[in-house]
């Protein structure tokens, strides 16, 4: 689909990418100046973070550049799976836990005791991120004046080739900006339902977890996660390998922020690997049961594991010497 002059409001957008990413199955979309015989100065494949501002960057001093993504909107991972929902997350965390603690007082409700569903806010996050989407490529096409290719897996054929369905683009350079995906621990029961990354955990959750989380890993999105559990009122134990929170290197503050989780009704356990997830694959009312076994035995109902993230350079790429990181 050509689109080239044909002028996209933020609505259209929306609308556009939201039928895109439900059917799934959408042709690639094309916007790509046809009266522009420059060779590309860059294709930067992958329009996340890295791809679209690069190219923006490029692009304001001169250069022409073509971006390429799979997915049908730009800015990548961080509106979709990454940043934003985590974002939400926490500002519902902050509210719950202000209205836990002032419950029943002042103008506040009786929250204590409560659990609050997470299902719905997952759903709400769901069906708003395709705003930002919208918008996202709006400035793109409209203000940015970026040229790019979008719903199109790329592949690269050498070092200034890119092969989009059956056509090819050259360029001086190639930018390699296709991001990161979670590396799953390679442990017995990780593919069981109910287990979550930051990822599945917006795309594919489809019931109301149960009334305790484990979240295994100890740094930043898995307490950020680990406090908006807790916050909905679920029994939340933190499972960290080495020190949970070590991105803070001041002991004291450090020290500090576990004790108001704890505080909070957290749980932590450091120094603790994860051997195996077993469950018994029913998912009755009650949610699922499983157990998390290292040192101890847990029964619970859901389960999230931190993102380790693996950068993507590798897949698929043939030996174009990229330099990773320059
Ligand atoms: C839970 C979580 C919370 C986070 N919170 C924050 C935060 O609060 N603040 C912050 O600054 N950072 C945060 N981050 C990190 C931030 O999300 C990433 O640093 C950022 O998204 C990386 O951008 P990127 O462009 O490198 O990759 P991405 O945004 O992942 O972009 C890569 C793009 O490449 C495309 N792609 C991949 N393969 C192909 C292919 N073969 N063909 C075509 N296209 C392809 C993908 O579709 C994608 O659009 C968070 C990350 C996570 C996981």
């Amino acid at each position: 689909m050509d689109i080239w002059g044909d002028y996209f409001t933020i609505s259209k957008w929306q609308d556009f990418v939201a039928g895109a990413l439900e059917s799934g199955s959408s042709p690639p979309i094309f916007n790509i100046n046809p009266n522009d015989d420059r060779e590309f100065d860059a294709i930067y494949l992958g329009g996340g973070a890295a791809g679209r501002f690069g190219a923006a960057y490029l692009r304001a001093l001169g250069g022409r550049v073509l971006i390429i993504d799979r997915w049908p909107f730009l800015g990548g991972s961080c509106p979709h799976q990454a940043c934003v929902p985590h974002h939400l997350f926490s500002d519902c965390a902050a509210q719950l836990m202000l209205e836990r603690t002032f419950s029943g007082k002042l103008w506040f409700q009786e929250l204590n005791d409560k659990t609050v569903s997470i299902k719905p806010i997952v759903e709400l996050f769901r069906s708003g991120r395709t705003g930002p989407h919208a918008m996202m490529n709006y400035q793109s096409k409209e203000q940015l004046g970026l040229e790019f290719v979008l719903n199109a897996e790329a592949k690269i054929i050498n070092a200034h080739t890119i092969q989009v369905n059956d056509s090819q683009f050259r360029a001086k350079n190639l930018v390699l900006a296709l991001g990161a995906k979670p590396i799953v621990p390679d442990v017995p029961g990780i593919q069981l339902k109910g287990v979550f990354n930051s990822q599945s955990l917006v795309e594919k959750l489809d019931y109301e977890p149960g009334n305790t989380a484990v979240v295994i890993g100890g740094g930043k999105t898995a307490i950020e996660y680990g406090c908006f559990f807790n916050a909905t009122g679920r029994r939340t134990i933190i499972v960290a390998r080495h020190q949970a929170m070590s991105l803070l290197k001041d002991t004291e503050s450090r020290s500090y922020a576990i004790l108001m989780m704890e505080e909070q009704g957290m749980e932590f356990l450091e120094n603790a690997e994860l051997s195996a997830i077993q469950g018994d694959a029913r998912q009755g009312k009650e949610g699922f049961h499983k157990n998390f076994r290292w040192h101890h035995h847990y029964r619970y109902r859901f389960y999230f594991y931190r993102d380790w993230r693996a950068g993507q350079f590798g897949a698929g790429c043939p030996n174009i010497g990229p330099g990773i990181g320059r």
